[in-house]
């Protein structure tokens, strides 16, 4: 994968930088501005290696019109704040504002282009279009700089198709994402324990299928874990379960057996008498998982599963989760996902290698006020970085090569 060095000099050349800054807002206001901070050692360095940085990126599903509320206005704004320079935004993404701001721009500034998805060619299905669009991008500048990670798993015109045209590199987001998760994926330090969870064993196949013969262990709770149950003959009461799942994981469980790849599940779960709505009635209780209540509906490992998994996970060399371990959106349920992520953190301070993945799991860790630096490395990228864990080629990585 090419990265920045391979550019060469960049005094005084525009280099046009896919970032994401597809930021959660409220109206006008960002509500979490760290997709932006994610992006600025890229931005610095460019900025400091002379370059005219010209920004591009996606807010939201404007689905190719010009959606005045999805304006990428607060985000050039936010990031003018975070680097001290004003942040012109360009009406257009390549049209003749863009094509003024970015001509009247001096070494070292920012400008940043218009929401791409008010075009309906970024994200078209066809390949000849998405190029004839991306080519108009490219004519703005020199090279092309790759760091949104957390769109590199979709073909799209501003993050794959401009590529055709310039010189391109990966940014150093994208860099450290890739040089994480292939230093996890790709010859770990074992023990290696996968730590999965989250809604849906069907969401997950693919990195089932993927690390099961890497594995030395995997560890399985969330709203997946009922059908891991019941193809072991337990009941599941009222709790998430695939049916048409079932036969798939007791071939899993197999496969894992003759692979001597360790299956950790939850010995005790925490139920309630429905999903924690808001109006409804929270009444948790633990009770063993081969005993969980034909009305009951599992919400959360419990307090022994808590331990246990903490324990697998601490007696690791390298650390992959992916997936809550409840509904840790609710206090009342979040105990598992957290003792997840304490392990991780514990395993860390042992010298472990960690690395969280998926939206909801990153998310989790922070809003259960667990230290960033406390893991080795939690992904930008939700999809991204499950595909990546598939172990399938993601073609916005594949154009920079
Ligand atoms: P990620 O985004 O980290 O990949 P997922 O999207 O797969 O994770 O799953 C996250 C969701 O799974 C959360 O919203 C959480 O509430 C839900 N979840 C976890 N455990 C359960 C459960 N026992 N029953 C229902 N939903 C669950
Ligand atoms: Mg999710």
């Amino acid at each position: 994968m090419k990265t920045i060095k391979d550019l060469g000099e960049l005094t005084g050349k525009r280099v046009l930088v896919r970032a994401d800054f597809n930021v959660p807002l409220d109206g006008t206001t960002i509500t979490d501005d760290g997709r932006i901070r994610a992006a600025l050692p890229t931005i610095n360095a460019l900025r400091e290696a002379g370059a005219k940085v010209i920004l591009m990126a996606h807010l939201g599903r404007p689905k190719g019109k010009v959606v005045p509320e999805l304006s990428l206005a607060p985000v050039a704004k936010r990031l003018g704040e975070l680097i001290d320079a004003n942040v012109a935004l360009a009406k257009d993404t390549y049209g003749e504002d863009a094509q003024a701001k970015v001509a009247a721009m001096n070494s070292g500034d920012a400008v940043m282009l218009e929401n791409v998805r008010f075009n309906p060619e970024e994200t078209s299905k066809d390949a000849a279009e998405r190029s004839a669009y991306a080519k108009k991008i490219a004519q703005l500048a020199d090279a092309f700089v790759s760091d949104g990670f957390g769109v590199v798993h979709r073909a799209q015109g501003s993050n794959c198709a401009i590529a055709e045209f310039l010189p391109s590199a990966a940014g150093l987001l994208v860099e450290k994402e890739v040089n994480a998760l292939s230093k996890a994926t790709q010859n770990p330090e074992r023990p290696l324990t996968v730590v999965l969870g989250g809604s849906k064993v069907s969401d997950k196949l693919g990195v089932i299928e993927n690390l099961l013969d890497k594995a030395d262990r995997l560890v399985i709770g969330g709203g997946m874990v009922f059908t891991f149950l019941k193809a072991q003959g337990c009941e599941v009461g009222t709790s998430l379960l695939e049916e048409d799942m079932i036969d798939t994981v007791r071939k899993y469980i197999e496969t894992a057996k003759n692979n001597n790849v360790e299956i950790v599940l939850p010995t005790d779960i925490v139920v309630n008498a429905a999903f924690p709505a808001a109006d409804a009635v929270i009444a948790p209780e633990t009770v063993s998982a081969d005993a969980i209540p034909a009305d009951k509906m599992g919400l959360d490992i419990g307090p022994e599963s808590q331990k246990l998994f903490h324990d697998k996970i601490v007696d690791s060399k390298t650390v992959v989760w992916n997936g809550p371990m409840g509904v840790f959106e609710v206090a009342q349920f979040a105990d598992g996902t957290r003792a997840v992520a304490q392990g991780l953190v514990d395993a860390s301070k042992n010298g472990a290698f960690s690395i969280v993945g998926g939206g909801d799991s990153a998310s989790a860790v922070r809003n259960l006020g667990f230290d960033e630096n406390g893991f080795s490395h939690i992904s930008t990228g939700g999809g991204a970085s499950l595909e990546f864990l598939e172990g399938k080629e993601l073609p916005g990585l594949k154009v920079l090569d």
